[in-house]
This record gives C-alpha cells, structure tokens and sequence, in this order.
C-alpha cells in the first residue's frame, strides 16, 4: 500500500512543505537541534519541546532515514537578556547553588541526561559543550570580521545586522519591525537595534568565572555563536532540519543564520522546526510563559514526587499538536496519567508473547505521522485500535512495536511490567506489602538509599522479600 509521504512545518517559509533530505542520493538527515542552558534544572516547559523534537526524529527514523543528530549544551554566555546585557545566567547560578561554574555545569547537563532518558527521548549522536568549542567559536567570529561584519564596542565585539541583507528573513521581521526602538542602539553604542555580540569582553576591574582569550581581548562568546560555530563543525555547510523551541526564531535562529550565511555563501538550513510553548494561565486567566523564576518551579521530579510517571508527561505532551500551546493544568495531567493506565491495562490483555511473529503495515501509521506529526491523531488512532471489536488480539497486538518506535511510550514494556504486578497481587500479597514496595522503588530513582534500605526492611519484618530486577522488582512471601 502506498502512504502519503513526509510533510512538516517550514518556519522558513511559514507553510507545510514536503520534507525531501538535501541529499536525494542518501538516506542520511542532518539535524541540529539547540539543547539547554545548564544553569537550573529543566521545566516542564522545555522538556515539552524536547518531547516534539524528538517525535521529529522518530517520525524520520520511521521514514527510513538515518538521522544524524547533534545537540549543543549551552554551559557558557547566556546573558538574563536576548540584549546582550543582565546578568550571566551561569555565574548566578553558580552563586546559588554554592557550587564552581564548572561543577554547577556539570550538575544540570546530567541532570538533564537524566530527565530526557527517563522521557525516552534518544539521545543524539552527538553532544557538544559551548566551552569545549571556543576556538571554532573564535574562529568563526575572525570570519565574520574579515567580511567587515563586525564592530567594536566598549562591551564587545557586535554583528552589524545591516550588512546581512536578508536579516529577520526566518521571521519574517518586515524592516519597520527591524529597525524600531532604535534609540537602543544609541544608548548601548550598538548600530542597529537588531545588533548582538559575538565576543563579550570580561569587565576590567572584575574576574569573570568564565573567561578566555582572544584576539580582540579576555572575555567569552556571546550566545548565539556557539550553535553556529558547532553545527558548522559536526554537519557542514548545509543541514536538513534545524530545531529550537518557538522563541528562538527572532533572535537567536535569525542571528545563527546571520552568522553562517555570508560564510559559506550558501542558504544553510533547509528545514527549520520550531515547537510551541507550554504556558501557564495566572488566576485572571491571563497567559503566560513558563518560567524557571516564577511561582512553583514545574520540573519532572517534582512531577514524579506527585506520583505522575516520566511517561505521564510524556503520553500528555503527546495530546496535543506540536505547533498548538498548551495550557499546563494537573486536572489534564491526571486525565492523562489515567489514559496512559488504562491504556497499559488494555494491552495487558493483548497475547504479547506473539510480537514480533506478525507481519507489520505501516501505511496506516505512516498517513498519520506524515501529516505533519499529527500525534494526537495517532493516540486516537491507538485507542480506537485497541477497542474495535472486529479486529483480533494479534491484530492489535501486531501494531504495537511501532507505535512504540514512533510513540516512545514503552506501552510494551509496561505492560508486561503491569501484567507482572497484577500477577503478584494474585498471589495475594497485601496492598500495604505493595504500597512500600512501590515507596521504594521511588526512593531508589530518586536515590534516596537509605530510606530505600528502610523500607525493604519494613516489608522483610512483615514477612515479604523484595528482589530487585532493573527498574522493577519482584515480591515473594518469606
Ligand atoms: P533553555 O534551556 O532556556 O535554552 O531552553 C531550552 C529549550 O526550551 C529551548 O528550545 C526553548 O525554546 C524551549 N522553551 C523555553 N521555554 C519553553 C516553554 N515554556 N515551553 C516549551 N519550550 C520552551
Ligand atoms: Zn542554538
């Protein structure tokens, strides 16, 4: 059977496009994607978009193409302001936690690691740190001055936005809405309202935590080089699909763009994805962005200490359209946490020992996702499967490893851990047995090991033993 063929979102072009890899010749997609700044745990917020980026990459995956997938750390230059000024997000929060620069760093990229696995996000094939990349970054600054792009200020060394003719072209910024406010420039010595540093120089009477040399004096580089130089470092000259939460379109995509083009004379990226925010609505119901200073701070392990599985999250970003906001509530992150559940139960009584033996057809699932990652489409798709009467358990059983890759909702493996769970609740073990089981096994993610310890001890005295099995466990009467 044939199926529709790829389409997705073009920002460049503000309109759903075929998506055909650069290389007709290849099956291999480069793809970019601008990762966290490691200052603070991650919320919810961004990981909504990680969550899409990564449905991307499976839908190409499922598509047949190789994905050759790159994402940065930002662990360096990421000022409170879009303005090139405030203060350095890192060097706060290094004051914050009470920890070295390099330690705090460190301390959120893996806890970022931790978050996107538990998310069953893949891991790109590359990681790259900003601070491991300052010469390229160096480098290509000396590029974009040997051009004349460039300028000094009392601060740093600026692009001149000016003299890239097709700046704002990402989005679609008409030159009235470039060159507004341009009373800016004047105050902060900058040229165009739309100018942004490259190179920041360190203050004179101040050692910064972060700093290196430079031909043009000791400082670091600005934000938005680091994508630049990195991407041009691991993919080329020209890359499939670039991808960055919504708010990196007018600024930092429009000034990475800036940076490569009049380098390699080349139109750089082909596709551009951008993801739409998680927002939260305040009491008058007004919307607003979420946020790592405001109100309760939305991470996944304060979600996981509520009770919601990574997974929760998860199967509830996947309700909704990637290119539609959405309005975090816990009611629909119940409603969701509830449907992932009944959704498991269901497949439990599925003959799962059969997988693997059936033939699969992907047309259906393919029409779906091609449709410009239609994913809610396809949980309904997934539900409506599961209930019709006409198809039989192996049928519905033959889609599931698919929905699986495209999905990444392990329904498999959960299920089968569910269907053990059920058994040892019929081998009568009391709820109470398998509450503090379940308390510790919470524990332990959450590497609290001595409450852990406590609790295995607890159900030893009441007569049970647990055995640990990677990520589960099993109980068995003394
Ligand atoms: P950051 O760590 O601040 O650089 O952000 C990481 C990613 O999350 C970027 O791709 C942002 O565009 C994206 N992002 C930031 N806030 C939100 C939000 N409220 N909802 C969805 N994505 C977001
Ligand atoms: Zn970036």
């Amino acid at each position: 059977m044939t199926h529709q063929s790829l389409q997705l979102y073009n920002t460049l072009n503000r309109k759903i496009e075929p998506f055909t890899p650069l290389n007709p010749n290849s099956n291999v997609i480069k793809m970019y994607t601008c990762g966290p700044t490691v200052y603070n745990f991650a919320h919810i917020g961004n990981l909504r978009t990680y969550i899409n980026e990564d449905t991307l990459r499976r839908c190409l995956e499922f598509n047949q193409f190789q994905v050759q997938h790159v994402m940065n750390i930002t662990d360096v230059g990421h000022l409170t302001s879009d303005e090139d000024s405030g203060d350095d997000k890192m060097e706060l929060g290094a004051q914050r936690e009470g920890l070295s620069i390099w330690e705090m760093a460190q301390k959120f990229t893996d806890a970022f690691v931790n978050d996107i696995t538990e998310l069953h996000i893949l891991p790109p094939k590359i990681w790259c740190k900003a601070t491991e990349h300052i010469n390229e970054q160096i480098e290509l600054i000396k590029k974009l001055e040997a051009k004349g792009l460039t300028y000094p200020i009392e601060d740093g060394i600026y692009y001149d936005t000016s003299k890239f003719p097709t700046y704002g072209k990402l989005g679609g910024q008409s030159l009235d809405e470039l060159k507004g406010g341009a009373r800016i420039g004047v105050t902060h010595g900058k040229r165009n309202i739309t100018d942004f540093a490259l190179w920041k120089f360190s203050p004179s009477n101040k050692k910064r935590l972060m700093e290196w040399d430079s031909p043009w004096g000791k400082g670091f580089p600005g934000w938005h080089i680091e994508c630049s130089a990195m991407a041009l470092k691991y993919l080329g000259d020209e890359i499939d699909i670039h991808c960055g939460g919504i708010d990196h379109v007018k600024v930092h995509h429009t000034n990475e763009i800036a940076q490569v083009e009049p380098i390699t004379g080349k139109s750089w990226v082909r596709f551009w994805f951008h993801p739409e925010f998680l927002i939260e609505k305040d009491k008058e119901g007004t919307e607003e962005k979420m946020s790592k200073s405001k109100g309760e701070f939305l991470t996944l392990s304060l979600l996981k200490n509520k009770g919601y599985h990574p997974l929760d999250y998860r199967y509830y970003a996947l309700n909704s359209h990637y290119r539609s906001k959405l309005n975090f509530s816990y009611a629909a992150l119940d409603g969701a946490k509830q449907g992932r559940h009944n959704l498991i139960k269901l497949i439990t009584e599925l003959p799962l020992t059969e997988l693997g033996q059936q033939p699969t057809e992907k047309s259906t699932l393919l029409n779906i996702i091609n449709k410009d990652l239609n994913t809610p489409e396809l949980l309904a798709y997934l539900w409506s499967t599961l209930k019709n009467l006409r198809l039989s358990p192996s049928q519905k059983c033959a889609m599931l490893p698919d929905i699986d890759a495209l999905t990444g909702l392990n329904l498999i493996e959960s299920a089968k851990e569910f269907a053990e769970q059920k058994l040892s609740l019929e081998q009568n073990i009391p709820a109470e047995i398998l509450q503090l089981a379940e308390d510790r096994l919470l524990a332990k993610k959450n590497r609290e090991f001595q409450k852990a310890d406590q609790l295995r001890e607890e159900v030893k005295t009441k007569g049970y033993k647990i055995i640990d099995e990677k990520d589960k466990y099993k109980i068995e009467k003394l």
